[in-house]
């Protein structure tokens, strides 16, 4: 380090700021400075950020442990392209330098810091599209958290450096169901994809309606569980569990396994009903107080049944599966005046066959749940805050963007990973 730069540091602020304008070698002399001098540079503003960034992954390192704010201003500042999973079709993933998105009045664009697998984003690889969602080639991915690198004019909630999860929908809050307290069911729920992606351009509507700032405990990828998880707490309370009630969940996936947790968490007796061995582990850990492994359904029913009194079934069975099997099944675990919820979708066009008099007769009230609402969302990130929801039982992997083939390939060969987080 040139004795200059030192004499210049010494001397404040203002000094420093003159030294890095002097030219790019002077600056690396301030860095190798060591950490004191370069806060200094740090506060002496973008540009010097920018080219301590530049120096190499030790110095931005160290820039890191001074402060989130400049450090993502400094990653993002003058970059015109990003690195971005682009779906092309069926199992046809490929990284891609996209631009950057920019962000227009009341836009945000995020920097993505964790973006975790899930089972919707799995059958979109599987088959190369969703109706609804995503029509390739396209941009996917829709779980995740980060921090803001750009506030669009007329933002007035978030500036750079926010820690945020911003959901993957938002609803109109205007039609006939928004109105009614069912958000989810909005006329004109509004989607956004692409956080498989360095950045992320979120919606107007999705920032003023669905974008929360994460709490300073809270690691990013624990943030980025919210989505899936409001879709669990709301199933869970659409199921309206009494005090005592033995709650059953068909399906050791992710969500599956969240209900479970959530249920476990409110004090119900639970019994998690899945097919794998990872599942029965997972399943435990969470928190069930039995766990039904079975390969066939009729045993499944009648091994659940005798883990009730009388084996007269569950107060509440909830079903995460999402086939016409399992649906049928969930009817045949709950006891008279019980509850279910066909809370896995199925494929298009499918149906089942249900026996009118025993829903009849035993006074069963079905029921079924469809993704979140705002109020719900908050709630999510609130208990992924609390502590004791474990958040990380359900992030078993990481992997970086350029892995994703990989990974979806992995989690079709029913791997026992429950979600992997792909940082970009
Ligand atoms: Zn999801
Ligand atoms: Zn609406």
């Amino acid at each position: 380090m040139s004795p200059t730069v030192k004499g210049a540091i010494l001397h404040g602020r203002k000094t420093v700021k003159t030294v890095v304008e002097g030219g790019r070698k002077k600056v690396e002399n301030v860095v190798e400075g060591g950490l004191d001098t370069v806060e200094t540079v740090v506060e002496a503003g973008l540009n010097t950020v920018e080219s301590v960034v530049e120096k190499g992954r030790k110095t931005v390192e160290t820039v890191v442990q001074h402060g989130r704010k400049t450090v993502e201003n400094a990653l993002f500042h003058g970059r015109v392209t990003m690195r971005a999973a682009v779906l092309h079709g069926r199992e046809d993933i490929r990284i891609e330098q996209v631009p950057i998105p920019k962000a227009a009045v009341g836009e945000l664009v995020v920097r993505v810091g964790a973006a975790l697998t899930c089972g919707t984003d799995l059958k979109v690889f599987r088959r190369g599209y969703h109706a609804r969602m995503i029509v390739p080639p396209a941009l996917f991915g829709h779980e995740l958290a980060g921090t803001v690198v750009e506030a669009g004019e007329g933002v007035a909630d978030f500036s750079t450096g926010d820690r945020v999860v911003a959901l993957n929908s938002a609803p109109c809050g205007e039609c006939y169901f928004c109105l009614h307290g069912q958000e989810n069911l909005c006329d004109d729920l509004i989607f956004n994809n692409g956080a498989y992606a360095e950045f992320i351009k979120i919606p107007e509507r999705i920032v003023s309606k669905n974008t929360l700032v994460i709490p300073e405990n809270v690691p990013l990828e624990h943030a980025a569980l919210t989505e899936p998880l409001a879709c669990a707490v709301h199933g869970l309370e659409d199921s309206g569990p009494r005090k005592g009630d033995i709650v059953a969940v068909i399906g050791g996936g992710p969500l599956g396994l969240m209900i479970l947790h959530v249920a476990a968490l409110a004090g119900f007796e639970t019994i998690a009903i899945v097919k794998h061995d990872g599942q029965v582990e997972a399943a435990r850990q969470l928190g069930a107080t039995h766990v039904v492994q079975c390969a066939t359904v009729r045993r499944a029913i009648r091994e659940t049944r005798a883990l009730t009194p009388g084996d007269r079934g569950v107060d509440v069975a909830i079903e995460a599966v999402g086939t016409p099997e399992t649906w049928q099944e969930a009817v045949e675990l709950v006891r008279k005046g019980g509850t279910v919820n066909f809370f896995g979708g199925c494929a298009a066009n499918t149906h089942v066959t249900l026996d009118t008099n025993r829903i009849h007769y035993s006074d069963i009230t079905l029921r079924a749940t469809f993704h979140h609402t705002p109020a719900i969302c908050r709630k999510a990130l609130a208990l992924i805050a609390g502590g004791r929801f474990q958040a990380g039982a359900f992030i078993t992997g990481h992997a970086h963007l350029y892995e994703l083939n990989r990974v979806f390939e992995k989690l079709m060969n029913r791997s026992s990973e429950i979600k992997t987080a792909i940082v970009p």
